[in-house]
Parts: structure tokens; sequence; C-alpha cells
């Protein structure tokens, strides 16, 4: 079958399928290898060289009637040259290369054209050509990229939103797995992790030389799971979204939004065997019943981080405490990382809805709270916002990127189930209006009109530096080459 390159249906009085670049190349091709020039071939057709030049550089349609009398002249029939097919393997990398200097990152590079002919070598003409892609590969990459992990973040955001951030699947898995290890109830111990681990069949290793990149790499042949030698953090998580993935049959990420999902899978799944769904609800509703939820009460009797029992709140508040919530992880900066609710919290949101790295208004509490000097008693504020009022519980935490704060909120009417609601801090936010705190006082912005030039500090927001690759952000070279490395022989 062919096709036409341009997509434009080839006018009826020029030659059907191939297009006049492919066509201009086989008319050369055979020219030559008759040992005719341009010259001959204009004389047997009747024609200038010049014209016989633009044919075959295909800057000319070929008229049936012209491509007849070529053919003749060629002694081929002209079935043989109207094939939207190369000649050769170096004509090929010549068409390839002119419609790329025909195309428009070359035009729009303002790079000028190479002559592609026979004096230009071949593995110049393959360097050029790899040159082209890379460049295009990625200026893609760099365009397309942040505007696929916005839509991949809303995307999830509305999944987990319209769910009330609860995965009955998952939590099946972890029921599963804990039964299986004939695990009592309660907090999961390091043990018990280990053993879910051995159930599975792997077998764990702690090594000095993981890959910067990473938190676990898993041998899925050898059946091992790698670990850091030096856990900063509780060494049961790693271990769990390690197998978390494993349970779920994770592949190759197909996409930044494969990637994303995947990774939301994996943690709630390591924090659902961390936090069983029985014990950890049962504990919530003894405490909503007594007035006196805490997340903090929850970090405890589980013993894990603010962050993980936070996010596991959120998984169960709605569900199983008929509480809607919301939840934000925010680096000192003031930007957005990460972000839940379904409890009608306007998050801030750029003109396309994406909230990852926008600014949160000052006055809210995961703000608020890096001002407070005491980080070990709770954090507590009533926030008066445009949506409605909020109360929101708020911890700082600090890691290898700078301090977070990561915090919990529920609309007004909810408070009365909290620990922490006789706070009288109390804010009022009018964000996304400009004045309430993104715009300078006015007496400060005229002051200092045209006096300030402060040079922004590049930090790792969550978008700007979106890393590529099959799993994002893993150096996969790095990973292999370790695997390699440890593989038993
Ligand atoms: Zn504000």
């Amino acid at each position: 079958m062919t096709t036409t390159h341009t997509g434009a249906p080839a006018p009826a009085d020029t030659a059907p399928g191939a297009d006049a670049l492919t066509i201009g190349r086989r008319i050369r091709h055979v020219r030559t290898a008759r040992g005719m020039t341009l010259e001959d071939l204009g004389a047997a057709v009747g024609r200038a060289p010049s014209q016989i030049s633009m044919l075959e550089n295909g800057h000319r349609e070929a008229k049936v009637s012209l491509l007849q009398q070529v053919a003749a002249a060629l002694a081929v029939p002209v079935a043989a040259l109207i094939v939207d097919e190369p000649p050769s393997a170096r004509a090929a990398l010549e068409i390839a290369l002119v419609r790329a200097q025909r195309g428009p990152l070359f035009s729009s590079l303002d790079i000028p054209a190479v002559a592609v002919g026979r004096s230009l070598p071949t593995d110049a003409l393959q360097a050029l050509l790899r040159l082209g892609e890379e460049l295009q590969r990625l200026l893609t990459e760099r365009a397309a990229t942040p505007e696929e992990a916005r839509r991949a973040n809303a995307e999830l955001r509305s999944t987990m939103r319209a769910q009330d951030n609860y995965f009955p699947e998952l939590e099946a898995h972890a029921r599963r797995l804990l039964a299986a290890v004939g695990h009592p109830g309660g907090p999961l111990s390091q043990r018990g992790s280990a053993e879910i681990a051995a159930h599975l069949g792997f077998t764990l290793h702690h090594v000095a030389d993981l890959p910067h990149s990473t938190r676990s790499v898993t041998d899925l042949e050898h059946r091992r799971v790698y670990l850091p030698h030096h856990a900063s953090t509780d060494p049961r998580s790693p271990l769990l979204q390690a197998l978390a993935s494993y349970v779920l049959e994770h592949r190759e990420p197909r996409d930044y939004g494969d990637f994303l999902r995947q990774r939301v899978e994996a943690n709630y799944l390591a924090a659902a065997l961390l936090l069983p769904e029985d014990g950890a609800v049962a504990m919530l509703s003894e405490a909503k019943a007594a007035r006196r939820l805490s997340v903090e009460d929850l970090r405890d009797a589980f013993a894990v981080t603010y962050e993980t029992a936070a996010h596991r709140f959120t998984n169960l508040a709605t569900r199983h405490l008929d509480i809607p919530v919301h939840f934000m992880k925010v680096h000192e900066s003031g930007t957005l990382h990460k972000a839940y609710e379904n409890d009608g919290v306007a998050f801030p949101s750029d003109p396309l809805g994406a909230i990852e790295g926008q600014p949160v208004c000052r006055r809210w509490t995961a703000r608020t709270v890096f001002a407070i000097p005491d980080r070990i008693s709770p954090y507590s504020q009533y926030t008066d916002t445009p949506s409605g009022t909020f109360w929101c519980t708020s911890r700082v935490q600090s890691g290898p990127d700078g301090e977070f704060s990561v915090s919990v909120g529920v609309p007004f009417a909810q408070v009365r189930w909290f620990q922490g609601r006789e706070t009288r801090e109390r804010a009022t936010s009018r964000c996304p209006d400009p004045t309430c705190c993104r715009r300078p006082p006015d007496h400060l912005a005229e002051r200092w009109a045209g006096r300030a030039w402060p040079a922004a500090r590049p930090h790792a927001s969550t978008l700007a530096a979106l890393p590529a690759g099959v799993f994002p952000g893993v150096d996969q070279t790095e990973v292999l080459t370790f695997l390699e490395r440890h593989a038993p022989a």
C-alpha cells in the first residue's frame, strides 16, 4: 500500500501514490545507475537539466505524461518509479534529511540547509539526522511533560475524590497479606513486614550502594528486594511499597499518568498494611464517639510518620467516619506539593486547574505553622475562606529538600469530633483575591517601585524539573548496573 507523505490527495494528472521526493530519488537512482547525466535525461525527454533536477529533488510534482517519458528514457516501467519506497538505504537517509530540513524544526531554529547530494558523507548524513531527531525529542519532551503531568495529576485527583480516597480492592489486598502471615491486628512490626516479604518469596538485602535515585530495587528474577543500608526513615515503608508494586503486578509505566497511579497505589497499599483497616477504624470510631479524633494519636498508635497517618486518615475518614476532609503537603517556600480534598476547600490553582506548584495563601494553617516555634505540640487554626470556614491541624517535617508542612483539615461543621477544636488561632483568607496576600501592600509597592531586583532561587518545584524516563526520575543505567553487580552468580 502506498500513501502520500503530505497527507493531501495527489491531483488527478500527477502520479498517484508515492510522494514527489521519493519518486525523484527513484529517478535519480535509476539515472545514475544507467550512467546518465541530468543533461542526458533532459535531452531524452525534451526538458532543461534544471527541470530534471527539480523533479529529482521533489520540488515539482511530476505529471503522468512526463513520468511516462522519463520511464521510457530510463527503460523501466512507470510503476518502478512511483513506488513509495526509497530506492536504497542511502536514498532513505537523504530523503529523511531533506524532509527534516524542509520541516518546521529546522526552519524555526534558522539552521542553514545542507545540500543533500552525493558529496555529503553517509556518516555526516546520519549524524545530522540523529541530531535533528534528538533535538525534536528534547523539545517535545520539554513542551509536553509539564502539561502531561498537570493533566495526569488532575485526573488522578478527581478519581481519588470520586472514591473519597478509599480503594476497596487495595484494602482487600492488605487484608489478605496480613491474614497470610497471621497478623493479629494493630500496628505492623518490622518483623511482620519481613514476614510478608518471605510469604511472597522475597529475600531482603540491605546494601550500601543502592542507586541514588531509588528507594528500593527489586530483582524479580531472583526475588530479592534491595534496600538502603542506612535508612533515615521508617525501614518498613520502602519495603512494603516495593512489595506492593509486586502484588499489584505493576509493569513499566506507559506514561506519566500510569507512573503516578502506580505510585499512589503502592503508597496506599503500604499504608493499609502499616495501619490495617480494622484496627485503625476501631480506634478512630472510638475517638470520634469521644470527640477526640487526632492524627497524632493515629500516628503514635501505629508507629508511623505523621504524613503516613495523615494520608491514611483521609482514606478512612469519609468512608468510615462520614467526615469529608482535605490534606495538603506544602513546601516551606509556600508551594503546594500534594493535596487532596472532598470537603470543598478551594486549593490555589492555575488557569488550567493545576494545583501542584501553586502558592498557598499565607494565612492558611499550612503556611502559618512554619512560624510556630513549638514543633511537638499539635497546631490547629480556624481559617475563614471564600468557600467557607475550615479547621486545620498541621505539622512541620524536615526532609532532604527542606521543610514541609503536612496538614489535615475539615469544614467547620465537622470540627466537633476533633481534638484541638478549642484553639483560639483564627485567620481570614481572601485568596484568590490578589489583595489577600499575593500583592504587596500599596505603600511598599510604591516605595520600592523600580528599585528592587530579586534573583529567583531555583528549587525542586514539583513540575519545573519533572524528570523523564521509563520510571520518571530514576537513573535506569544505574539501576541495571546495580542489579548486575548484586545478582547471585
Ligand atoms: Zn491569601
